[in-house]
């Protein structure tokens, strides 16, 4: 394993406290094993990329950041919490804080759009609430606003299975903007979609998630790593292959990754 980073999260000369902090972590599937002793430390504000050819573990440590997969060894902590200690009750304020996008969107196709942003936000509402919200939108103003952030603002009371494959992937990430959330999560953004809207969509994400907010992107293939990120972390066969800064990553490192066998 190669580790090259110029400032660790973990350093004294690092002011940032850690966001994730993975200890020796396994995950297994039966006989599958997607992660294999993952050692990690990821900042406040950091934008990583995950990379690693198909089968690699992206999708399941993005599954085990967000805490919706436990780890079968070792200990996942977020915000300086073991997730595993805590009841479901104590993780839900932990887990509001990380909005996770994920590849095939989970959108209600039957919805208006607005509703499907306000989605984003029932974590923080009561029962109530978004019970009302379903009939009449609640909070519209914040949903239209987030809605003309990623760029399409005339869609708010569409049906959203009406709008393209491209502007629901945007209603996607204004729902998880809406969340306002510490860490945004992305498990192959890009994975089916055209090299021109994969740049507009790096883009998004890269700016939208600001400087405050941390930003983990799993991707399959490595160049917008390179473009958008600034610490680039090599997955393969669940094992951490290399973790480091964009320019100094190699061309030798990346084909020690995607190698065929
Ligand atoms: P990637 O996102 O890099 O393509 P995954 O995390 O999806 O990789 O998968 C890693 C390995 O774990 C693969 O061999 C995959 O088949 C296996 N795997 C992932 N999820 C499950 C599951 N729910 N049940 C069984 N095997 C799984």
């Amino acid at each position: 394993m190669i580790t090259i980073q110029e400032k660790l999260p973990g350093d004294s000369s690092a002011p940032n406290p850690a966001v994730f902090r993975l200890r020796n972590v396994s995950c297994h599937f039966e006989s599958i094993e997607a992660i294999t002793g993952l050692n990690l430390e990821i900042g406040r504000g950091e934008k990583v990329a995950l990379v690693g050819p198909s089968g690699a573990g992206k999708s399941t440590l993005i599954r085990l950041l967000n805490g919706s997969l436990a780890p079968t060894q070792g200990d996942v902590e977020v915000f300086g919490r073991s997730l595993a200690r805590l009841s479901a009750r104590q993780r839900r304020p932990i887990q509001r804080q990380i909005g996770t996008l994920y590849q095939q969107f989970h959108l209600v196709n039957n919805l208006a759009v607005i509703h499907n942003i306000n989605a984003g936000r029932l974590g923080s509402w009561s029962l109530l609430k978004a019970m009302v919200s379903l009939i009449w939108p609640l909070e519209t103003q914040i949903a239209a606003e987030t809605l003309a952030q990623v760029g399409i603002p005339e869609k708010l009371y569409e049906r959203t299975a009406t709008l393209s494959g491209g502007q629901q992937q945007r209603v996607a990430i204004a729902r998880v903007l809406v969340q306002n959330p510490d860490v945004i999560l992305a498990d192959e953004p890009i994975a089916s979609i055209d090299p021109e809207r994969s740049r507009e969509m790096m883009n998004l994400l890269r700016d939208l998630s600001g400087k405050g907010k941390t930003l983990i992107v799993s991707l399959h293939a490595i160049e917008f790593a390179f473009s958008h990120f600034d610490r680039i972390i090599g997955l393969r066969a669940g094992r951490l292959l290399f973790d480091a800064v964009p320019r100094e990553v190699t061309p030798a490192m990346i084909q020690a990754l995607y190698r065929l066998t």
